[in-house]
């Protein structure tokens, strides 16, 4: 997941926005011959995948509150199955940067275009959307603005800074693009002192052209790197189902905790959409236990891995213990 945020003064009229109607999931017969078939699109979910409707009181005043402060989330915006049980918790993440990203990944739901415009006022009403909120732990988001000379740092760095000062008493969270590898926009971002660093990975390196053809395996390993290298937190996830086998999981997972990275997410990939890569296979909850356990034997601090993880799924849980004004300046 690489997303942003928008506003009234986005104006979606005048945007080329449209939904990334490639058909992923022919690009994904052409790459994975005889890595067995794809279930099909109507495939029964089983049923721990199964999540809470949304509803209740708590869920309606977290839904008012980002509609009043003219906010994006990405549970709405990539069609997050924990949206009933986050948003009834009063907890959501926030996307900035407009809600049309430049990318067009091949399991993500948000809207793929050329955003025209740029919210310069949405770093202080994600601050105050967050101080009513008044949780001890905040995950941002944004989408890829590569159209940008900065990629959306300068937004980045504005938003933590606002969330800073408004909500000094929660950890900050940023799940940031790869600014294209531009590395003075990551450490723009860094500069503003964030308490954890996550880019997601989001799957095994013979994947990334179809999963996330904009994206490089090893630029991701790098960006991890310069942050820990940093002394930042730093925290990242894949999505299993898609197509990887066991060998590629236990390998990528081995990459990742080599660049120093402490907190992982893994999750089952779920398809947003027939346009959309197809799930190979539904990932058993054991089997989810077992890649947890492999990947605390090997170094990560903390796993987070199950069918319904995100990478902010309780996340403030995850971040217990780690942040502590680790990685201010
Ligand atoms: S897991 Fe994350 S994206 Fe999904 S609903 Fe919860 S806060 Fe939103």
């Amino acid at each position: 997941m690489e997303n942003a945020a928008g506003s009234d003064s986005f104006d979606a009229g005048s945007l080329s926005a449209v939904p990334a109607f490639v058909d992923h999931s022919a690009a994904a017969a052409a790459i994975l011959p005889g890595r067995g078939e794809p279930l099909p699109l109507n495939a029964r979910k089983p049923a721990w995948l199964r999540a809470k409707i949304p509803g209740g009181e708590a869920y309606q005043q977290t839904r008012d509150l980002i509609k009043v402060s003219r906010l994006h989330t990405v549970c709405e915006s990539a069609q997050c199955p924990n949206l009933g049980e986050c948003w009834s918790r009063k907890t959501a993440t926030i996307m900035i940067l407009g809600n049309v990203c430049t990318r067009g990944c091949g399991f993500c739901a948000v809207l793929t275009g050329r955003p025209t415009e740029l919210d310069l006022d949405e770093p202080r009403r994600v601050a105050e959307a967050l101080k009513v909120m008044n949780l001890r732990h905040a995950v941002i988001t944004s989408v890829a603005r590569d159209e940008l000379k900065d990629g959306g740092a300068s937004v980045w760095a504005a938003t933590i800074r606002a969330v800073r000062k408004e909500c000094p008493q929660t950890s900050i969270e940023v799940l940031i693009p790869d600014f294209r590898g531009r590395w003075h926009d990551l450490d723009t971002v860094l500069d503003a002192g964030p308490d954890i660093l996550n880019h997601n990975m989001e799957t095994v390196p013979r994947l990334h052209k179809i999963v996330r053809p904009q994206a490089r395996y090893d630029r991701t390993l790098e960006l991890l790197s310069r942050a820990g290298e940093r002394g930042f937190v730093t925290k990242t996830g894949l999505m299993l189902g898609i197509g990887e086998d066991q060998q590629e999981i236990e390998q990528t997972l081995r990459d990742i905790v080599s660049v120093g990275v402490e907190i992982l997410t893994l999750g089952q990939y779920l398809r947003p959409s027939a346009q959309h890569l197809p799930i190979h296979r539904w990932v058993e909850p054991a089997e989810f236990e077992r890649w947890k356990e492999f990947g605390l034997s090997i170094g990560y601090k903390v796993v987070e891995s199950g069918p319904l993880v995100r990478s902010s799924y309780h996340a403030d849980e995850q971040s217990d213990g780690l942040v502590h004004g680790h990685g201010r300046e």
